[in-house]
């Protein structure tokens, strides 16, 4: 971390692209497919509109043409019933209406071509093939040029008889005039149509871009727009195919730089097709509207769904950040927590290639604080403590409050790391908070990590059990962890792994002190300890049973023992008649569950053993846990009728007025008194505490006895019962039994 707070800062929101971006490109291919849907609709409307024009055009033409080719037809009636005596009175006769028909001029024509026209030319020799000396129906000719003018015209002609003769009636019209009723100009006059034969020869053109005879229209657009791709080729020769086989189509072609939309359709009359050509620049805004529609719904779409996601993340990432607060930042400190020490540590050490440390910090009476200045204040405080801490640490380094007033950091430092903690020490010695100057003494653990060392909490474990080794003493206000911790925690792990086995292979054993009457020196019970016989060694329970303790295996350790002495009570009964009464070690882990007691009275039962020969030592230090209510477990213990020795008297800081609530039988006073003991001064310290046992009527029972002189002391003093080196160490079953076969104990065991 190389902010104190950059961990928990989100003042820059940064798009996750990781989840967004897969959504921008779904949507970007929807929009895409979209936008072609909305183009595919757009050209099929594009189609229909310019179809529906064509078809117009078709049937305006055809109803024009059919108008004409009428009239001729009601001519010829006319004719053929005889109306006309001659040509000229023909043509006077509908010299009027001609116009109105569009027609230019009439021709009567005989079968060589010979004749007069309705305008008063003479005709000689016109090229009459079959199709126009037609009797039945009229016939239309394709464009040709006038012999009159020079301007294109079309023929309508019919055969008939005049006086008995062949002839042939032609009405003219100047092509020209097709193209007012045709082709009414699309698109103000962008779009066109052409009218082509079946052969693809332009009649007409409403462009007025051909102005040649016979001109192929297919040739005309590859040679205009310079046609080369194939795809286009193909799509023109599709037409011409089509054409040829009667067929109607639309179809667009991009010609130079324009998209060009084309309908052709049959027009019913000679093979004749119109063929209708919309630039799609002519339809702008009918495309623009398609543009505009479609990138307006794209990019709708992509904010709209972008600004969801990016709603969705931001209040995911801020429900993060705030999930991440709670769990990993020190609400007091605003360091980080345990949590994150421990899920970041490893990480950063990984990181780091020079001297890795590891300090665990804490407050030298902070309780005391505490109470002296408040809750609130030692928040402040801590949270001074934590800001001093980071100044003066080097920058590359992670600093966390674990719990209470503890706190952990790990750094890199390449120089000397006493450097450091002076730094540290001096920098904190004084805090000002709320203008009050605190001093503080602090307690530092400190641990050189190793490159083999990968877990997080066996290196924090270094640390703080380096910070233990000061506690209490103060003398100094670090310790650096080194190799003979290092070797005792290597034999507390191994027995932490070793002792549920050891309990299956039956290498935890009893044996026995005896203790003895200063009266008559003769035996009167014995305490049983425990000891384990490991791969040939014999471990003291001094070095596993406060192991035991922390995790709770001392729990079926007690029992198993007692369980042994129940059955070595019952065997003794049985074979030496002997009621002797044996104290059993219990430690005050069982005082968690108020009724442990029944399982000793089970195990009892078994056996068959009186609970008056169970005598139970319980420290003095677990009667002033204030968690446990010791008078009432030690009542139930007595309702059983075990008899209860208060052990290690003297060394637990007791208080008188909760000892007498006791109804404790035995009092044990320990081995340390009797060490200190000044035999010459009355004012010795067991004096009082045999005083105070005489006052609470309880037996006495001095531990720790070595030399005649402590024994006879301990005698004077009128105690009852002393259980020490003097007398016996502890002895095997078997030796006890040696006592037994002698009978040599006192019958009063009560002294
Ligand atoms: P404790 O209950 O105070 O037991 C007395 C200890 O003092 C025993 O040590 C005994 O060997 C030792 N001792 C007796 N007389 C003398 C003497 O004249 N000189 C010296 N130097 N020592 C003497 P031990 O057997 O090593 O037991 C140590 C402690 O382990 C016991 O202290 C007891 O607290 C605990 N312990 C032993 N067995 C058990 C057990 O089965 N369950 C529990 N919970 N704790 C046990
Ligand atoms: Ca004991
Ligand atoms: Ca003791």
């Amino acid at each position: 971390m190389k902010e104190k707070y950059d961990y928990i800062n989100l003042k820059n929101y940064k798009l996750n692209l990781k989840w967004i971006l897969p959504i921008f490109i779904v949507i970007a291919i929807l929009s895409f497919l979209g936008f072609n849907y909305i183009k595919a609709l757009t050209y099929r409307n594009i189609y229909t509109t310019i179809s529906e024009l064509g078809n117009q055009t078709v049937a305006q033409l055809n109803l024009s043409i059919n108008e004409q080719k009428q009239f001729v037809n009601t001519m010829i009636d006319s004719i053929n019933r005889g109306y006309f005596e001659n040509e000229s009175e023909i043509f006077d006769n509908y010299a009027d209406d001609l116009k109105s028909h569009h027609f230019t001029r009439l021709a009567i024509l005989d079968r060589k071509g010979n004749g007069l026209t309705s305008d008063g030319y003479t005709v000689t020799n016109y090229p009459i093939t079959d199709d126009f000396f037609n009797f039945e129906d009229v016939y239309l000719s394709d464009n040709r040029k006038s012999t009159i003018s020079d301007d294109q015209i079309n023929i309508y002609s019919r055969a008939f008889y005049l006086n008995g003769k062949e002839k042939v009636l032609f009405a003219t019209i100047y092509t020209e005039d097709y193209k007012e009723i045709l082709l009414r100009r699309l698109y103000n006059g962008l779009g066109g149509t052409y009218l082509i034969n079946n052969d693809g020869i332009v009649l007409i053109d409403s462009f007025d871009l051909i102005k040649e005879n016979k001109v192929n229209l297919y040739d005309f657009i590859i040679n205009r727009y310079s046609v080369t791709n194939n795809e286009k080729l193909a799509k023109i020769n599709q037409m011409e195919e089509n054409i040829k086989n009667k067929g109607t189509g639309t179809f667009d072609i991009t010609l130079s730089k324009d998209t060009y939309f084309i309908h052709y359709e049959n027009v019913g009359i000679n093979d004749w097709y119109v063929i209708s050509i919309v630039p799609a620049s002519a339809m702008a805004n009918e495309l623009n509207q398609f543009i505009a529609i479609s990138l307006g719904v794209c990019i709708l779409i992509n904010c709209i769904v972008i600004g969801i996601c990016v709603y969705i993340d931001v209040s995911n990432q801020s429900k993060n950040h705030k999930l991440y607060k709670a769990a990993y930042v020190d609400p007091v400190t605003l360091l980080g927590n345990e949590n994150y020490f421990k899920e970041n540590s490893k990480m950063f050490l990984d990181k780091l290639n020079g001297n890795r440390y590891i300090i665990t910090l804490d407050i030298n009476k902070f309780k005391s604080i505490n109470s002296l200045y408040g809750y609130d204040f030692c928040n402040k405080l801590l949270n001074v403590l934590g800001e001093k801490l980071k100044e003066v640490l080097p920058q590359n380094n992670i600093t966390c409050r674990m719990y209470s007033d503890v706190f952990a950091i790990i750094f890199e430092y390449d120089k000397d790391v006493k450097q450091v903690i002076k730094k540290i020490s001096d920098n904190i010695s004084n805090i000002n908070v709320d203008n009050i100057n605190i001093h503080l003494s602090i307690s530092m653990g400190v641990y050189k990590i190793k490159k083999s060392d990968t877990d997080i909490n066996k290196i924090l474990d270094k640390a703080y059990i380096a910070r233990r080794q000061i506690k209490g003493t103060y003398s100094n206000n670090y310790y650096m962890f080194d190799d003979a911790l290092e070797r005792a925690l290597l034999k507390e792990e191994d027995i932490e792994t070793s002792m549920e086995e050891a309990l299956k292979n039956k290498e935890f054993k009893i044996i026995y002190q005896p203790k003895f009457s200063t009266e008559n020196e003769k035996i009167v019970g014995a305490e049983s300890l425990v000891r384990w016989y490991k791969n040939g060694a014999t471990i003291m329970p001094n070095n596993f049973i406060p192991l035991f303790e922390k995790d709770k295996f001392i729990l079926k350790l007690d029992l198993y023992i007692f369980e042994q002495v129940c059955k070595d009570l019952a065997y003794w009964k049985k074979e030496f008649d002997a009621s002797l009464r044996i104290s059993v070690n219990v430690s005050k882990e069982h005082f968690v569950d108020e009724n442990f007691i029944q399982e000793y009275v089970k195990i009892a039962n078994k056996y068959d053993v009186d609970t008056s020969n169970l005598e139970l030592e319980i420290t003095e230090s677990a009667t002033i846990d204030k968690n446990i209510d010791v008078v009432k477990i030690v009542n139930k213990i007595k309702s059983y009728g075990f008899s209860i020795s208060l052990d290690d008297f003297g060394t637990g800081y007791s208080s008188l007025a909760m000892l007498q609530e006791l109804p404790i039988d035995v009092i044990k006073i320990d081995k340390v008194f009797v060490d200190k003991a000044n035999f010459d001064s009355d004012k010795n310290i067991i004096n009082y505490m045999v005083l105070i046992a005489k006052q609470m009527g309880t037996e006495i029972v001095v531990e720790g006895v070595e030399t005649k002189e402590q024994a006879d002391f301990i005698k004077s003093l009128g105690c009852d019962i002393i259980q020490g080196y003097y007398y016996s160490k502890p002895i095997e079953k078997e030796n006890m039994e040696e006592y037994l076969k002698d009978k040599d104990f006192s019958a009063d065991l009560n002294c």
